[in-house]
């Protein structure tokens, strides 16, 4: 495609070769602007030949976010690229389709709404910033609740399952909130919810709560804990309140478990975060805050911003973004509509059941998620005798496949498993196909020496402690980040 048409004057030819241009010959700088420029063609081609050394996305099994929607969708979303999301005033179309968005994941989680009567909620960037918000909200409450009591209000903390996602850790790190981690054990990875509100004291702002663990897709009892937490809670005269973190649940549980209370119908639950681009089914870019009432969103953590015209709350890290994602989620949501997504996440659970099942029927593994949470399948290896799960991850790259392979947090830190998240777009052929995979890699690995020699492959299984600065721990370090 791209002509090498520079002109004779500047010493170039015209050579009529896409590659034996001059410009696709001479390797581009790195670390500093090029002084001169370049024809569209060539820049098009030079970016695009680099990145097909990307993985596949449609392949990278360790992402719950999506990367397929129908093309009517990717057309919507392309032609609303140069629409910036903050300027309120000039695109008020999309600032009321994000209401409208807003006011329907309030309802799906069961806010206690009247039939007309606005939700609270914000569109964010994902879960990340989604749960930096409420954080920010609950700690600010719990500020105003102490000063008014006249008791000290400089010792915040949150009560979480040490499974939870970095970006708690983050909201800790940068908002000075000291992090209270319930630990794990072997065979149990979630938070324990009595030992959770143990954890509660006076100066909690929140428990939060994981619908869908990230590490194996579990449930986290809500319920449980919303009951304990109110039995403390008239005990001590505190009033903790609660957050789920529902980034990968909270398109799931409304259409496969609806009985299932984990929402505003429970009344310790005061905001609710979920990921539009996991099982929202939207592209990655976009996620949602959804408070219980006014109350629990102090009024002075909302800006208002008149310069772009009328007078506009906001409640947001960032100013500027994108409107396609936005736009995405309620092509989406009309589009699907409760019966679609239903269907959406009956075929991903029916396609996470075929894998576990063929996964079984190897005997080679044990298998870590539940049934009954997020359709993932989480497995680890029976014997750790010659081989480990980051030999498989990385013998199935061979394939195309992205599967990781990471450890559990604390205190089961010696459990390591691969995951498969099924999205929508992971059919039942690509199921399948994965089983098979996975069953030659088996074979093949059974045919090689232990990579690591017999002693480290134990030490996976806790049996002896690995060298620090060992191969294998580097390679550990390298992949145990969980990508999601
Ligand atoms: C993915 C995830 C997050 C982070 O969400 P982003 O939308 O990627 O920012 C937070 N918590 C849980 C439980 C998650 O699965």
């Amino acid at each position: 495609m791209v002509l090498s048409e520079a002109k004779l004057s500047d010493g170039d030819s015209y050579i009529q070769s896409t590659f034996a241009s001059r410009h696709l010959q001479t390797p581009l700088p790195r670390f500093c602007m090029p002084d001169n420029s370049i024809p569209k063609e060539a820049a098009y081609q030079i970016i695009n030949d680099e990145l097909m050394l990307d993985g596949n996305p449609r392949l990278n099994l360790a992402s719950f976010v999506t990367t397929w929607m129908e093309s009517e969708c990717d057309k919507l979303m392309m032609a609303a690229m140069n629409k910036n999301y903050v300027d309120m005033d000039e695109y008020p179309v999309t600032t009321e389709i994000q209401n409208r968005c807003v006011n329907m994941i309030a309802r799906l989680f069961n806010a206690p709404l009247h039939e007309s009567e606005t939700a609270i909620g914000v569109g964010t960037v994902g879960s990340s910033e989604a749960i930096m918000l409420a954080g920010l909200a609950f700690k600010r409450r719990w500020q105003n609740k102490r000063k008014a009591q006249g008791l000290p209000f400089h010792k915040p903390n949150i009560v979480t399952g040490a499974n939870v996602q970095v970006c708690w850790e983050k909201f800790a790190r940068y908002f000075e909130v000291e992090l209270k981690e319930v630990k794990l054990r072997e065979g149990y990875y979630v938070m324990d919810p009595a030992k959770a509100v143990e954890m509660v004291d006076e100066n909690t702002i929140c428990v939060a709560a994981i619908l869908g663990s990230t590490l194996n897709g579990e449930f986290e009892d809500v319920k449980l804990l919303n009951d304990l937490l109110i039995e403390k809670n008239n005990k001590t005269g505190w009033d903790t309140p609660i957050h789920v973190d529902a980034a990968s649940g909270g398109f799931i549980a409304p259409f496969l478990y609806p009985e299932l209370e984990w929402d505003f119908r429970l009344p310790s639950v005061k905001s609710i975060n979920v990921s539009g681009h996991k099982y929202g089914l939207v592209y990655a870019g976009i996620g949602w805050n959804i408070w219980r009432s006014k109350e629990d969103l102090p009024e002075e953590l909302i800006f208002h911003i008149n310069y772009l015209g009328t007078d506009q709350p906001t409640f947001t890290l960032n100013f500027s973004k994108g409107s396609s994602q936005v736009i995405a989620q309620y092509y989406q949501l009309i589009r699907l509509g409760f019966e679609g997504y239903k269907s959406v996440m009956e075929n991903c659970q029916e396609n996470a059941m075929l894998l576990k099942v063929g996964l079984e029927k190897t005997g080679r593994f044990n298998i870590v998620s539940k049934d009954y949470g997020v359709p993932l399948v989480a497995f680890s290896l029976k014997d750790h005798n010659l081989h480990n799960e980051f030999e498989v991850s990385e013998m199935l790259r061979r394939f195309g496949w992205i599967v990781p392979a990471y450890t559990m947090p604390a205190d089961a830190q010696h459990v390591t498993v691969l995951r498969v998240v099924i999205r929508e777009d992971f059919s039942r052929t690509l199921a399948e196909r994965l089983v098979l995979d996975i069953t030659k890699v088996l074979h093949e690995l059974d045919q090689l020496p232990s990579k690591y020699g017999n002693d480290y492959a134990k030490g996976i299984n806790g049996a002896i402690s690995v060298p620090k600065d060992s191969t294998l721990e580097t390679l550990r370090e390298k992949t145990s980040k969980v990508i999601c």
